[in-house]
């Protein structure tokens, strides 16, 4: 089985790609470096003593994508390429829309044209309308009312990919729901590369705790939480990409469209997170209480259910796991790829 993973040379794709060659599937990746390092390719094949194949591509460029389905015979595909920062995207949403959308259908397209009818997509837990539905968000919730355009895209996204299988009996996409990726590969060798300034919790904290940022601004503490702080639903990376084996495997045995949430079930709020990753780091981590972050909702969390039942997949890595992988990742290399 060869699967071709987009966006592979990233921090969900890497360590996905990982589990396939560690499961015996042949690897493609095609990705155009815009937000990634090739880097991450050559340590996951030092982790796994296997080779895979790099295409340097914009999954927009339909040319490029035809040339790498007439030279492989692919299976299935993992689209995880795209633009993901929730508020560059509300500065530039003709980028995201293009983008996001464009790759999308440029691969289905491409797919079809090829007879290759098996795609797995990133989606994300926030094409949930969390502002009307409480956690935990259930895959049969009410979703739309996004808060920002990188919300829509995945939100349009499954639509396109839902359209696409139900003109085609022979069409298999599982569109999958992440909720909070976090941590790394244990060996230290792959993990979260962020360009610039980390949006997300966990990279700003192992970045303060390795001396690149001052401190931590926690975004509000009088949310309707147990401390005040903002609860989410994180996921060790390494959960989540073997959460996407089990969807190639679903993927193979079934045609039509599902839609399953990656997620643990527990919710943790940003004042836990602080104190598991000081304790597995032994790093006073200094924050301060700032505004809360526009958007932002009190807490978000799965039911983890359904991907347990059909996908036979559960998360087992607990939070103190997460922090230290994701510490152990950092401080062996304190400025990302780089060096
Ligand atoms: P990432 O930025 O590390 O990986 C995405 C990869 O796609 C990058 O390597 C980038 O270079 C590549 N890319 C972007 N546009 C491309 C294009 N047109 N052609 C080829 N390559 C392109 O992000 P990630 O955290 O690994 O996320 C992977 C996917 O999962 C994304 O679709 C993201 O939206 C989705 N997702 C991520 C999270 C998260 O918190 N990390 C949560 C939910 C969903
Ligand atoms: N958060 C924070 N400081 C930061 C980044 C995030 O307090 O520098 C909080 C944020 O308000 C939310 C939680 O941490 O409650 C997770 O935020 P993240 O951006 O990682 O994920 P998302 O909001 O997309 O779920």
């Amino acid at each position: 089985m060869t699967v071709l993973v987009t966006g592979g040379t990233g921090y969900i794709g890497s360590h996905t790609c990982v589990v396939l060659l560690e499961n015996g599937y042949d690897v493609i990746v095609a990705d155009d470096l815009s937000n990634s390092s090739e880097e991450a390719l050559r340590r996951v094949e030092r982790i796994t003593g296997k080779t895979l194949t790099f295409y340097k591509a914009d999954v927009c460029d339909r040319a490029a994508l035809d040339r790498i389905f007439e030279a492989n015979k692919i299976d299935c595909v993992i689209h995880f390429a795209g633009f993901k920062a929730v508020g560059e995207s509300t500065q530039k949403p003709l980028e995201y829309y293009d983008n996001n959308l464009a790759s999308t259908i440029s691969l289905a397209k491409v797919m079809s044209e090829h007879g290759c009818k098996r795609m797995i997509f990133s989606s994300s837990a926030t094409v949930y309308d969390g502002r009307n539905v409480p956690s935990p968000f259930s895959e049969t919730d009410r979703t739309g009312n996004c808060t920002n355009p990188y919300g829509w895209t995945k939100f349009m996204n499954e639509q396109i990919l839902r359209d696409w299988a139900a003109s085609d009996p022979g069409v298999s996409v599982v569109n999958l729901r992440y909720f909070n990726p976090i941590g790394a590969h244990p060996s230290g060798l792959i993990g979260e590369d962020p360009s610039g300034i980390p949006n997300n919790l966990m990279p700003y904290i192992s970045q303060v705790a390795v001396g690149r940022r001052d401190h931590l601004n926690i975004f509000g503490n009088d949310y309707d939480t147990p401390d005040g702080t903002g609860v989410r639903d994180y996921i060790h990376v390494m959960d989540l990409a073997e959460g996407h084996l089990k969807a190639v495997e679903y993927a193979v045995s079934h045609t039509g469209e599902e839609v399953f949430n990656l997620g643990t079930g527990t919710g943790y709020s940003v004042m836990d997170i602080v104190k598991a990753f000081e304790k597995a780091s032994g790093i006073r981590i200094p924050y301060v209480i700032a505004e809360r972050r526009p958007g932002d909702l009190a807490e978000l969390y799965s039911d983890p259910v359904k991907s347990k039942k059909i996908l036979g997949w559960e998360a087992v890595r607990g939070l103190e796991e997460m922090c230290r992988d994701t510490w152990n990742w950092q401080k062996n290399n304190p400025n990302g790829y780089e060096g």
